[in-house]
């Protein structure tokens, strides 16, 4: 699960590490009041969505006086932002963060994942911060120092010192560092992140080190001890379907291409993904209907891959071990009336009453190719996607 900046800034103050001041505010109007209780002259105004890369793209204004304040608020509001880190339709804009502008000196780049193969907290740190890290993590790695955290030590001063250093700070900056370092450790523990990214933390003019910008990812496993985090959760920065499909216990994530595809098993899920991709296609989704899954469960998985208008052929790959094929079916067959199905349907039912599923599906009268070899399926659907 993600927060958005203000929020994670919010959580940041608690843990010691300095913020900018700010407010947020849901239109242009509590944007300017927002402006007022920040105080002085020049402000920066912030979309929050649940995306980096805003800066690029008209998310992160600097403006002089309220009425700019309220201007900016106003052509980021309600609009939706696209960003390198979303898709193509973007995030809504429902608030905006308005805060005071900081004198920069330097952007340096701080980060912590927790890393599965070693299982450990890995921190990571750059002097080349701001927006371009993507690039710099590709081109010149080496620009970029990691130290990995033993879980009953916890992160050591001495390994904050060393990425400070390693950023040439001063040793003023290292001591203010090394404190946000270990703030951000204990921060992770206390709330089970999963990602922590500071881009950029900064060296002002003064020679202060601050946060500009925050990001923070929790384990969603973790979010029953971690109710109050839980409760931050913004529903509309989230995919539609995927919201839709927790509800139906379904695992279901958004992709890019055009084949939808309806699995059991996450297993089977990724191998039908892969078969695809090998014969030229494009997965437009990963769905996980479960192993026992019901015939009532497929139709709503039905419903959810029919409703992306991308989708231009379906792909339904299902092993039938703790299921029966034929109520599998007969799921399918109720979903294709139910959704009024336009677009071809390949359907590869293996195992427990494959032939009376089979020959529910060919009674049909639907347009539903049952293929039982998963190579010429995957070709068939591929074919299919391209109007072939
Ligand atoms: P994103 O990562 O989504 O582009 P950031 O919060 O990192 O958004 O902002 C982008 C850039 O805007 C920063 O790298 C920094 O140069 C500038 N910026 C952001 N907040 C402030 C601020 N409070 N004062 C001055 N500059 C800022
Ligand atoms: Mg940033």
């Amino acid at each position: 699960m993600n927060l958005h900046e203000y929020q994670a800034k919010e959580i940041f103050t608690r843990y010691g590490i300095p913020v900018p001041v700010g407010a947020l505010a849901a239109s242009p109007e509590q944007a300017r009041a927002a402006a007022k209780q920040v105080g002085g002259e020049k402000f920066v105004v912030k979309a929050q969505v649940h995306a980096g890369g805003r800066g690029k793209v008209g998310g992160v204004k600097l403006v002089e006086g309220f009425d700019a304040v309220e201007e900016a608020a106003k052509a980021m509001l309600g609009k939706k932002l696209v960003t390198i880190q979303t898709d193509a339709h973007g995030l809504p804009v429902n608030s905006v963060w308005v805060e005071k502008p900081s004198a920069i000196a330097r952007e340096l780049y701080v980060s912590a994942v927790v890393d599965r193969t070693l299982e450990r907290v890995v921190f990571m740190a750059s002097a080349a911060g701001g927006m371009d890290i993507e690039e710099v993590a590709h081109n010149t790695p080496e620009k970029i120092k990691h130290v990995s955290v033993h879980p009953a030590a916890g992160l050591q001063p001495y390994q904050a010192r060393e990425l400070g250093f390693f950023m040439d700070l001063t040793k003023e900056q290292v001591d203010q560092f090394t404190k946000i370092m270990l703030g951000l450790s204990k921060m992770i523990t206390d709330l089970d992140c999963s990602l922590v990214e500071i881009n950029p933390l900064i060296v002002t003019k003064e020679g202060n080190v601050f946060a500009l910008d925050a990001k923070l990812n929790f384990d969603d496993n973790a979010l029953f001890r971690q109710k109050e985090i839980a409760n931050m959760r913004d529903p509309s920065q989230e995919d539609e379907r995927e919201r839709e499909a927790s509800k139906f216990d379904l695992n279901y994530v958004t992709l890019e291409g055009n084949i939808g595809c309806m699995v059991n098993g996450a297993g089977l899920a990724m191998a039908t993904m892969d078969i695809v991709k090998l014969h030229g296609g494009q997965p437009a989704n990963f769905l996980d209907v479960g192993g026992g899954t019901t015939a009532e469960k497929v139709t709503e998985a039905f419903k959810l891959i029919t409703k992306s208008p991308e989708v231009k052929a379906i792909f339904i790959n299902i092993f039938g071990g703790i299921v029966r094929c034929d109520l599998i079916a007969e799921g399918i067959i109720q979903a294709c009336k139910q959704t009024d199905l336009k677009i071809p349907v390949v359907a590869r039912l293996q195992g427990t009453n494959m032939e009376k599923g089979r020959e529910l599906l060919e009674k049909s009268g639907l347009k539903i190719t049952p293929v039982s070899d998963l190579t010429e399926a995957a070709k068939t659907v591929v074919a299919a996607a391209q109007g072939k």
